[in-house]
């Protein structure tokens, strides 16, 4: 016994359920520090995974035994991965499809569709990815994966697709923040040289307005070219074509004409190269880039036209996506059970905070919101079933902030107000919160700039730039000229049977807000899983542990009223089956083989170790102990 209690104080609980007293934050952080440094990233509360982030590479199972939804069942599920940028939720969605990867049984072609699917992560990651200053690989896009499997588990088929990527992900650079899209011309390395030939690039980078105003030109990782094996040769071609004239025109300088308007001068050679790469004839670029007037008091400036580009690279992108699918999707009808997984952009809050972070905080806004109504629908269910009296627990309720985006109206702009967009214009709120109390913070705002307190923090917002990113002012201008490309991507990218209507195009916000609604419908179809990544540190650093740091995303991933609502009738329950297996070795009637049900030998059981009435129930599936310590006295019965 006392073996086991020192293994316990060294290395942690592994379930959060079983925690003693399970209302103190400081054993819950205590907890986790314990397990981070002992490098057991992951803990359980239930059925919620907790990992933290171990900001280096360690060798471990997956412990996925009791919170991986089961291939095999007739339930269709979905595993929501959230945690702020840079905590890990890439990272763990990669495990999770590892892990299904090598659980499930294969075959040659199975195997075919899955290494597809592995190979697809680099490539759009490469296009959908972005560093920065809180993440190396930061996520730009939303990414939904169906995993289909049939009745017998075989891993069938996966649709992947983005739920977003900025137009204006191209322009966001700023300091110490890259694009790694933009440098994948040095993956192909053996042909490096006649490729940057043909595609007119310079081998330095630092020759790159879209590299370098990063100051960060590291090169990705990633240099395989067996990574594309899902492209032909044609395809990268092509592709290598729009990244370089994305380069180009990110160079071109536009010189102010005798009447301050800005204007090209004909022998400009990135203009002609870009020309040449996407076959759209010069004049109609020029014609494109210079089509809206530009006042220009200086005597050169920069193009503005940079939406263009980014334009065509979230374009380009979405074909990526389309291909991939192509190459993942199986025809087949046959009834398969369906566990989706998704992976965001995590909430993120820079010194300047624009329509970017707007709404990537939005989405995870959306995403808290449907966890706390999953998590209390949930519990609340499993209790009734279980015939249990529900105790309720009080929640951050986030609704105030969602509201913003969602509701058309706005009251007055005061502080608490409802719905910032206004058709295409903004009604900036200035300060937003559910709590009053924190007014008091407004007095620091500077003109222009409003502040939200999210779940996760408070985020000043710049307004520059909002309602042209919204309104994609440039986007149609921009459309034109692309239709008349000779590249095959951009051209199935730009199809000219697209209704180019009068009517303006829909915003961005409200384009946003109804993929969100499709993604949340989707969610709220299948049954919930969740993982919590938690960053232990601002510097990216192994082995350190800020505990303010931690704290914080404790609270707001809501992690001790999960445990709360997890605790508030019995703190441990499991499948018949598990608990069984697990302890049968106890009971003589049980071991080696129990001839019943499963139900009828952890009675059995449970009875033989002298568990009283009060401390358990049998429910319809599974077994539910009130507290920890009859758990552990079981646990211990092993050692004895
Ligand atoms: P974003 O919201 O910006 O996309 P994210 O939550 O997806 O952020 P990741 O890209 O998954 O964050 O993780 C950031 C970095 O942390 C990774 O590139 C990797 O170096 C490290 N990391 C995260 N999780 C793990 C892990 N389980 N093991 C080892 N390293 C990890
Ligand atoms: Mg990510």
């Amino acid at each position: 016994m006392e073996a086991s209690l020192t293994a316990r104080d060294r290395v942690g609980i592994q379930d959060f359920v079983l925690l003693d007293p399970y209302t103190s934050e400081t054993a819950f952080l205590e907890n986790l520090k314990k397990r981070f440094h002992e490098n057991l990233i992951y803990t359980y509360i239930g059925t919620l995974l907790v990992s933290v982030n171990p900001c280096h590479l360690i060798f471990m199972h997956w412990q996925t035994t009791s919170s991986a939804p089961c291939c095999l069942s007739s339930n269709n599920h979905f595993i929501l991965i959230s945690g702020e940028s840079g905590a890990g939720k890439t990272e763990a969605s990669k495990k999770i499809l590892q892990f299904y990867a090598v659980s499930c049984p294969s075959t040659k072609l199975l195997n075919n569709v899955r290494d597809r699917l592995l190979l697809s992560n680099p490539v759009l990651e490469a296009f959908g990815n972005a560093k920065t200053l809180k993440n190396d690989n930061s996520s730009r896009f939303g990414k939904y994966m169906d995993i289909q499997f049939d009745h017998q588990g075989w891993w069938q088929s996966v649709v992947t697709f983005s739920v977003t990527c900025w137009r204006s992900h191209v322009l966001s650079t700023r300091t110490t923040e890259r694009e790694t899209s933009t440098s994948s011309i040095s993956w192909w390395r053996e042909e490096r040289k006649n490729l940057l030939r043909w595609l007119g690039l310079e081998r330095n980078c630092q020759h790159y307005r879209y590299l370098v105003q990063g100051d960060c030109a590291k090169v990705s990782s990633i240099n395989d070219k067996s990574d594309w094996r899902t492209f032909s040769e044609n395809d990268i071609e092509q592709l290598f074509g729009i990244i370089a004239s994305v380069l180009h025109l990110g160079n071109i300088k536009f010189e102010a004409n005798e009447r301050g308007y800005a204007s090209l001068n004909n022998n400009n050679q990135e203009m002609n190269w870009v020309s040449k790469l996407l076959g759209i004839p010069t004049q109609v670029l020029q014609q494109g880039l210079t089509h809206r007037k530009i006042e220009a008091k200086a005597e050169e400036v920069f193009s503005p036209f940079s939406v263009d580009h980014a334009v065509h690279l979230c374009r380009t992108f979405n074909w990526l996506v389309n291909k991939i699918n192509e190459s993942l999707v199986n025809k087949d009808s046959s009834r398969k059970t369906v566990i989706g997984l998704l992976d965001i952009y995590g909430f993120e809050v820079f010194n300047v905070n624009s329509f970017e972070q707007f709404c990537i905080n939005y989405c995870n806004e959306k995403l808290q919101q449907l966890f706390i109504q999953l998590t209390l629908k949930s519990e609340q269910e499993e209790y009734e079933m279980e015939g249990i009296e529900w105790e309720s627990v009080p929640f951050f309720n986030n609704k105030i902030i969602c509201d913003l985006v969602e509701e058309k109206t706005q009251r007055h702009h005061l502080s608490i107000g409802r719905g910032i967009w206004r058709r295409r214009s903004l009604v900036i709120p200035h300060f937003v919160t559910h709590k009053l109390a924190d007014q008091k913070t407004r007095k620091t705002l500077d003109r222009g700039d409003f502040r939200l307190l999210h779940y996760a923090g408070e985020v000043t917002y710049c307004v520059v730039g909002f309602l042209d990113k919204n309104n994609d002012l440039l986007y149609r201008n921009g459309k034109e000229v692309m239709r008349q490309s000779k590249n095959a991507i951009i051209k199935l990218c730009f199809p000219s049977t697209e209704p180019d209507s009068k009517r303006r195009p829909e915003t961005v916000v409200t384009q946003f807000k109804s993929s969100l609604v499709g993604l949340t419908e989707i969610l709220m179809s299948k049954e919930p899983w969740y993982v919590r990544c938690i960053k232990p540190n601002e510097a990216k650093q192994p082995g350190r542990f800020d505990d303010v740091l931690v704290r914080h995303q404790m609270k707001y991933l809501g992690l001790m009223e999960h445990l709360r609502v997890r605790r508030a009738g019995f703190a441990y329950r499991r499948k018949y089956e598990i608990f069984l297996q697990r302890y049968k070795a106890l009971c003589p009637d049980t071991w080696p083989n129990w001839k019943g049900t499963a139900a009828e030998g952890v009675h059995c059981l449970v009875k033989h170790m002298g568990y009283t009435p009060d401390e358990y129930k049998m429910g319809r599936t599974k077994i539910f102990i009130r507290h920890p310590k009859t758990l552990f006295a079981t646990e211990d019965a092993f050692q004895v």
